[in-house]
């Protein structure tokens, strides 16, 4: 499980994360709702170890998380960070050989997800040749082709048309019910609501609401929930 406790994050005086308490359970899918800025991006970057925290503290299976752990994790960061001068079979195999993937199993899931996303056509071109949504997909390919036991995505439907929304959020669903533990970012309540069992509502760093997506629904009633803007 993953487990944040009381953690807070300052830059300078402005408090971005503030005090945030977050326990996603293994094998649960977490939707973490807020508006623009309020605190998603660097909460994750601090679960990643990208980001120093302040105060709290941050623990995965009873564990901080190493550099070495990264192997068993998923990111598909908010800054999408393809190189677009690679091939999009040479920047998944790049990406793969981080995981310490082995070339012939690069090579059957990157078959099996290029297809599966509709974009084996796209394999051997450059990905500056490929449109944002496509880039989005093959970024996400990039999260989650090492079969990661934890997966975070920090906006993973966003700028994508329906249709594209459907695909990756059925493949989201798949891999979750594969065994995965999964956290994703989003502004809007109503891919939490299709997608979760889990919902946290941010609002300025805090927690506004926490728990089984059901309870949640059942406590707020038929108040619309709002998602506030910076
Ligand atoms: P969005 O949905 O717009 O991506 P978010 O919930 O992911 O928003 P964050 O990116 O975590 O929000 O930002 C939280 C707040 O911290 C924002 O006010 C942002 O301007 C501020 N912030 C983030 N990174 C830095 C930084 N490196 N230096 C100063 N302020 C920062």
């Amino acid at each position: 499980m993953l487990n944040i406790q009381h953690v807070t994050k300052y830059f300078g005086r402005f408090t971005a994360v503030d005090n945030l308490t977050l326990e996603v359970p293994k094998g649960a899918m977490l939707g973490f709702l807020g508006g623009n800025g309020a605190g998603k991006t660097t909460t994750f970057r601090m679960i990643l170890g990208l980001l120093e925290r302040d105060a709290g503290e941050i623990t995965y299976n009873g564990q901080p998380i190493t550099y070495q752990m990264t192997d068993s994790i998923g990111y598909l960061p908010e800054e999408r960070g393809l190189n677009p001068k690679l091939k999009v079979s040479e920047q998944l195999h790049y990406l793969a050989s981080l995981k310490g993937m082995r070339k012939n199993d690069i090579k059957r899931e990157l078959d099996y997800w290029l297809e599966r996303f509709e974009v084996t056509e796209n394999k051997e071109k450059k990905i500056e040749a490929l449109s944002k949504g496509n880039q989005q997909k093959i970024q996400l390919i990039g999260a989650i082709i090492h079969q990661p036991e934890l997966l975070i995505l920090d906006e993973p439907f966003s700028g994508l048309d329906p249709v594209n929304v459907e695909l990756l959020k059925s493949a989201v669903k798949e891999i979750n019910e594969g065994g995965a533990t999964i956290v994703f970012s989003s502004h809007r309540m109503e891919h939490v609501e299709e997608m979760c069992d889990r919902v946290c509502i941010l609002d300025r760093g805090a927690t506004v609401v926490e728990g089984d997506i059901q309870q949640v629904k059942h406590d707020f009633g038929r108040k619309e929930i709002i998602i506030r803007g910076d």
